[in-house]
């Protein structure tokens, strides 16, 4: 293979990640080339293992390295709260407010007409297994404040209110449209304190 060939490979693996364009593709490309071979074997290592180590939490779905996750494990927590996200970089960014305690379920994704994602598509079933044979008294429903977001949120409270079990969202305050993962600590924070019953 020639070196362009294999520069040009380079380039195309990663231009395919998301937020690198062309220039970013290429000043990685070349910086990879000039770094030592240790560093870049470093990378490759880093990129295989976590694709071989990382799965999903066989009760919440958030990432895991054993059968459950860290936070599913861990004795602390409230076992009676559930908070609902929509992937489990969610997980992470309510983790760095430290105002939530309890267990979380991640649904892999939101309820998406446009894309033909339905409530089936979704981990929804596991959640409502859950709450059947955990001790749940409260699920706070945190999905992004978007459309997709607030159809998830309005369906799981009809489907999740019949069993008795309380169901909460975040209080308004988060920016309408925006992401979970890109609101500030203390904002995220405040609308889980602030959260209300729907
Ligand atoms: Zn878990």
């Amino acid at each position: 293979m020639s070196a362009n060939h294999s520069l040009q490979k380079l380039l195309d693996e990663l231009g395919r990640l998301p937020g690198i364009g062309p220039k970013s593709a290429q000043r990685i490309a070349y910086y990879l080339l000039e770094a030592d071979a240790e560093e870049a074997r470093r990378l490759a290592e880093a990129i295989l293992e976590v694709k071989q180590e990382v799965h999903f939490c066989s009760r919440c779905f958030n990432y895991a390295t054993a059968d459950e996750c860290s936070i599913c494990q861990d004795p602390m927590r409230d076992t009676t709260r559930i908070c609902v996200v929509g992937e489990p970089r969610d997980v992470q960014a309510i983790e760095r407010t430290g105002s939530y305690h309890g267990l979380y379920h991640v649904l892999g994704g939101v309820i998406s007409p446009m894309d033909k994602i339905g409530p089936e598509q979704l981990h929804i079933r596991e959640l409502l297994a859950r709450l059947g044979h955990e001790d749940i008294h409260e699920v706070i429903i945190a999905t992004n404040p978007n459309i997709e977001g607030e159809t998830t949120a309005s369906y799981l409270a009809r489907t999740i209110k019949p069993l008795g079990v309380e169901v909460s969202r975040l209080a308004s305050g988060l920016p309408v449209g925006g992401d979970l993962e890109y609101a500030d600590e203390l904002t995220l924070g405040r609308a889980i304190e602030a959260r209300r019953a729907i």
